[in-house]
Formats: structure tokens, sequence, C-alpha cells
């Protein structure tokens, strides 16, 4: 559905709200609705993809950016799957965001990615980046790589397998194993990386995950794991006897989807080759796995893959980027990086795509924190030119830039666009750096105090909407869009309408779902029929039993705190000792960097990746001490970490998932 007029039908909610902008502010309802009608945000994709993207916009009433009929600058969002020009970056207005971050390319190229980890396992040491198998850029690390290869074959009594890849090609092309290396055949660059011979296999099936990581910024590292993700399987038995087989060998969908299997009902697979995060996550539960050091682990590859290249990223604040990591797991439950996609895949494919990609794409948006401002684009910053009865009450527009730039509480989306840093101005971009500034200083100028203690987000029941002053942040001051994306977008306070993420469509809304290769009916009752190969998960249960508690699973970040759901969120404005704490959760967005005050005081000026890492590496001991300890139950265990962590860090009141929701619902509850 594409809300294209938010006011064709005003409903009471929407009343109540003019009401009381014309209450507080003498806006008149009528200049309201104009000013309101007239704000559409506005999104550019380039060369008119992906169409998920365009979909959520528009269904959220987003408008699509016409070049016949907009100004060049007219615009919100630009989409774009390849990398934007440096230009870009430069020309960026206030209103503005790209979905791209400038030269991320350090670990979204398999060679660069390589590169750069042995750089760190050089100056941090082995163990702690050793969760990337070694790699080899070929042709020029072709010796040190006959030397490796050499000494592990004359080392191990078993086989050593081998894949090669060509380092800028993607979907599994060019993809092969080998085990000899006269089978080594190449004619680009490539890496040669250890194969992973012994993963974690389900009904004899490999697969990998895909985890959805959002940087919505590296200075300071603001970094979201989205909790829905998908697995993808390979669609035929795992073999090492036959490693020409791509089908049992890769996971990528573009090669399996073509696979003589891909549509039979595969056991415990089901049909297709994709299952969403939460099932597999059912499964882990069924099978009295504990999740959470996997889940741990897992966080702490994507940060310690991003503390790579954060200190040379340049600062841009109004971009945000999307990165695909591909995981794979072992035997042993041990979680390996593959290789960190640039602009993931949003093709909806099959069922499990539908449900994990349209509220990925959602959540994203949410995280880019627009607000009914930044619709009026290069309006909001020509007070003077609005005219008559979509004239906004000058002081009603005043008070919301106003949240946004002044008391403790810095906006992210900060007004004035620092320039990036590493690259050389020309006369042009001066210019028009000058004039980013002069308006930032004027809009400074203009705002008055603001008391912050208004910024609060209000209470709300689903029964019984209670509106009070207020209700004006919800609508104009940015930290409430925050504050309200905070809490999970299923349970979301009232946004005004024509804000509110219309989620709740149904599947045959989207486009091109291909209802034959819908994911696997989750058979997860019936006997255990499972090969026992055994790098397989063990079965410690008889089947897989589905009862009505395994449908119930703790958030993968456990801890102490209450529920995101029910409480309103907390740190959103939390200041303390003058730092700004991101949002917990942003939908199924869950903040995973900073994960505690000494993390967040790390990244704050200079990033210190020293600092980091030791925190990571006390908290991953402190979770493996708590896991070890057998003899424990669960709640003694929760209660020593909380005593432990309270004592050695005082960090009582940083928010942190890692360390938050003892039992929040379970993300994908309505879907
Ligand atoms: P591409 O960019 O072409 O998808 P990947 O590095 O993701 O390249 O590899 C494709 C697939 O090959 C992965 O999804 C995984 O199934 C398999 N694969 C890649 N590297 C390894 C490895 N080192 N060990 C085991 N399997 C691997």
């Amino acid at each position: 559905m594409h809300i294209s007029n938010p006011f064709t039908v005003l409903n009471q909610q929407t009343k109540n709200y003019i009401h009381i902008l014309h209450m507080l502010y003498g806006l008149t309802p009528n200049s309201l609705r104009c000013f309101m009608a007239a704000s559409s945000l506005v999104f550019r994709l380039h060369d008119r993809g992906p169409e998920l993207v365009r979909e959520v916009l528009l269904e959220r009433g987003w408008e699509e950016y016409d070049g016949g009929e907009r100004e060049e600058k007219d615009w919100n969002l630009y989409w774009r799957g390849s990398a934007f020009r440096s230009s870009e970056y430069h020309n960026l207005l206030p209103w503005q965001r790209l979905n791209h971050h400038p030269k991320t390319i350090g670990i979204t190229r398999k060679d660069f990615l390589a590169r750069n980890l042995g750089r760190m396992r050089a100056t941090c040491g082995s163990s702690l980046y050793d969760f990337s198998p070694n790699a080899f850029i070929l042709p020029n690390d072709y010796t040190r790589f006959l030397a490796e290869y050499k000494k592990l074959h004359a080392a191990s009594g078993s086989s050593v397998f081998w894949i090669c890849k060509p380092v800028d090609l993607s979907r599994g092309r060019g993809i092969f194993i080998f085990e000899d290396i006269k089978d080594l055949v190449y004619d680009c660059s490539v890496i040669v990386q250890r194969y992973v011979s012994d993963p974690l296999l389900i009904s004899g099936y490999k697969f990998d995950l895909r985890i959805y990581v959002c940087v919505k910024s590296f200075h300071p590292l603001t970094v979201y794991v989205h909790q829905e993700g998908l697995v993808r399987f390979a669609t035929e038995k795992y073999n090492l006897s036959s490693l020409h087989n791509l089908y049992a060998h890769l996971t990528n969908t573009s090669i399996n989807k073509l696979g003589p299997f891909y549509k039979t009902q595969k056991e415990r697979v089901g049909r297709g080759c994709k299952w969403t995060l939460s099932k597999f996550r059912h499964f882990l539960h069924s099978q009295h796995v504990d999740e959470r050091l996997l889940w741990q682990r897992i966080n702490n590859i994507v940060t310690l893959t991003l503390l790579t290249i954060a200190p040379s990223v340049p600062s841009c604040p109004n971009c945000v980027e999307l990165f695909g990591f591909d995981i794979l797991i072992d035997a042993n439950f041990k979680p390996w990086l593959l290789e960190v996609n640039y602009s993931p895949a949003l093709t909806l494919d099959c069922q499990a795509d539908i449900t994990v990609k349209k509220g990925l794409v959602s959540d994203l948006i949410d995280l880019m924190n627009y607000t009914p401002v930044d619709g009026l684009r290069e309006r909001a910053y020509q007070n003077h030119k609005c005219k008559n009865s979509c004239t906004l009450h000058k002081s009603a527009l005043q008070e919301p830039l106003l949240q946004r730039t002044t008391g403790n509480i810095q906006s992210s989306q900060t007004r004035m666009l620092p320039p990036l840093k590493p690259l050389h101005h020309s006369k042009n971009v001066n210019q028009r750096q000058s004039r980013q500034d002069a308006f930032g200083t004027n809009y400074h100028r203009r705002l008055p105090p603001v008391d912050l203690n208004r910024s609060k987000v209000f209470t709300t029941t689903a029964a019984n909407r209670t509106h009070t002053d207020k209700t004006l942040n919800l609508i104009f001051d940015p930290q409430s869009r925050t504050n309200e994306s905070v809490v999970n977008r299923h349970l979301r306070p009232g946004l005004v309408p024509w804000l509110r993420d219309n989620r709740s469509l149904h599947v045959s809304e989207v486009s091109n779902p291909d209802s034959s290769e819908t994911e696997a009916e989750g058979k997860l009752s019936g006997e255990s029929d499972v090969c026992s190969r055994k790098p397989e998960i063990a079965q410690r249960t008889t089947g897989f039993r589905r009862s009505a508690v395994s449908w119930k699973l703790p958030n993968i970040y456990s801890g102490s705190h209450a529920s995101t759901a029910t409480t309103p969120p907390s740190d959103v404005t939390t200041i303390t000792t003058g730092q700004r704490i991101p949002p917990l959760r942003v939908g199924d967005f869950i903040r995973t960097f900073p994960f505690n005050r000494a993390s967040l005081k790390a990244s704050q000026h200079k990033l210190d990746v020293k600092s980091v890492i030791h925190e990571l590496q006390k908290t991953t001991a402190r979770l493996i001490s708590a896991q070890s300890d057998k003899t424990k139950n669960r709640r003694e265990e929760e209660e020593e970490e909380e005593r432990r962590t309270t004592e050695s860090d005082h960090e009582e009141e940083f928010d942190s998932l890692f360390w938050g929701p003892t039992d929040p619902p379970f993300i994908s509850q309505s879907r």
C-alpha cells in the first residue's frame, strides 16, 4: 500500500496531535496539515533497485525521487549497491543520508580482508584473530602458501583441504576446493584459504549464517547486529570425497537454487535452502545447545573485524552501512568468518527472505533516524520562503531544530556535517562546505535552550494512549524518534500515523515471492531419522520435540535487565559522565558496540583499539567461566555474573543486551 497523502483520512489520533500543536504552538490545523503533507521523505535508488527498499519506503509513505520533477538535492536517502564517489560524500546536505560509509572495502574484498586480519594478527596476537581460516593471496603469496602447504601435509595425519576464491567475485563464482596442490589452477588474483572441513551439519547438510550488521557510525564506532538473519544450506549432503560437488560444499543461494535438489523436501532442512535465524535458534534450543557463547563469539568476530578498518574510515555522520557477515560454524561450535559482504543481497527468493529482509530494511531506515523536519529538506533552511497556508509557525519550526543541537544530547544526526578528514577539498567543495557551516552556525544561533526532560518518551498502553505535551517531542524531537525506535517495533508507542512503520502487511504484498520455494515448514516434531555423521550436531534428545517452551527462547543477549518491550527505553538519553549512549535496540537491531562503559569511552575520541580488545576479552572470559561451571544452575550463573560485573566494572548503569534483558520477548514473535 502506498500512502501518498497522509491527510486523506484523518483519524482521531491525528486530530489529537494537531490539536496539541495548535494549543502549544499556535499552529492552525490547516497550516500543520500543509506542512506535514508537504514534507514526505524522498528516496533515490541507483539503477532502480533494490526493489525491496522501494517497497518498504513506499509503504512507509516515502516518495521516490524523480529527476525530471525534483531538484538535484531534493532527496533524503540515496541508496546504491555500489560505492559513492567522494564528491557525493562532500556534497551531502544535512537532510540527506547515504547507505554506505566511505572506504569500507578493507573488509569487503576478500584479499583486503585477509591482509587486514593478518595485520591485526601480527599486532594483537594470533589467538585473538583466529576466527578466519588462514588465507594466502595469490599469486603474490605463492611461496608462503607452498611452505604452509608442505608443512601441514607433512605434519598432519589426516587430509588438509583448501578453497580457492577469486578476490573480487561473489555468489560462489569461480570457487573450487582442492586437496592436492596439483589441482590449484587460477588465472586471476585469488585467495587460497584453509577449508573448514568439519562444519556443523544438520541432517548431513552444510550451512552457514548470514548475519546482518549495521555500522551506524565509525566515529564513534556504533554497531548494531540484527537479531534476525538467514541460515543458508547446501542442497546435497556433505561429502569430502566429492570436492567438486558445489551443491554439497557451497552454501550460496545463487548456486544451490540451480541444483537438482533445491525444491526437494530435504530431511529436516525442508524445501529450498534457507532458514531464518530464529528457526535455527529454535533448533539449537531443541538440542539443548546454550547459544550464548556462540553469539558472544559471533559478536566478537563482528567487532574485531570492524576494528581492522574503523580507525581509517573517514567520519561521515549521515551514512550508515549494512554489511552481511558470512559465518560458518564448525563441529566444535566455533564460528568462522568466511567473508564480509558489501551491499548484501536484498532479493526475495523464498519465504525466509521475505520474513527477514523486509524487517531488516525497515529497521535500517529507523536507524537512520529521520524526523519530519528532514522531510522539508531545503525548505527547513529557508524559513522566510515558507508562505501563506503552508507556513509553519516560526516557533514550531525552530523548536525541533533546537532539540537537535543543544544541551548535552548531541544527536548523531547533527546538522553540521564534519568534513571527510582524509580527503582534499576542491574549490567547489569548500564553497559547499562553507555554506553548510554557515547554515549550521545560523541553525545553532536561532535556537533557544531546551528542557531535556521534555524529550523523554511518554508512556502508552495499547488500550489507552495518554497524550501530554510530550507528544510534541514524539513528532518533532529527534531524540524521541530514537526513543520510539528502541522499543520493539511490534509494540511501538503511537507515532503520528503517517510515520508509523507499516510492517504488518502480508507477504502477498511483496513482489516476486516464489511460493514454490517457501521456507521449510519446520517439521520439528517427529522421529529422529537424522544421519549421524561425526561433525553433525549430536542428538541430545529424541528427535526435535517442539514443546511449548521451546518456542519461547530467551534473547540472544542475556543478562539482568527488564524487558525492553514493556518498559520505556532507558538508554537513549542516558548521558553519564558526559557520554551519550546510543540506543540499545532499534527494531530487531541490537547495539553490540559500544557494549560497556569502557568500550564507550575507548571509542569516543580517537578509537582506542587496544582498550576495546581488552574489554572484549574480559567479557568473553567471564561468559566462558560462567558456562564452564556445569554444576551451577542457570539462575545461579546469572546472579554470579551479575555480581562480578557490578563489582569489577561498576557498569550497572550501562544498558547493553549482553547483560541485558533476562527474558525479553523472543524476536519475530509476531511473524
Ligand atoms: P562468495 O563471495 O563467492 O560467496 P565466500 O567466501 O562467501 O564467497 O564463499 C562461498 C561459500 O563457500 C561459502 O558460503 C561457504 O559455504 C563456502 N566456503 C567459503 N570459504 C570456506 C572455508 N574456508 N571453509 C569452508 N567453506 C567455505
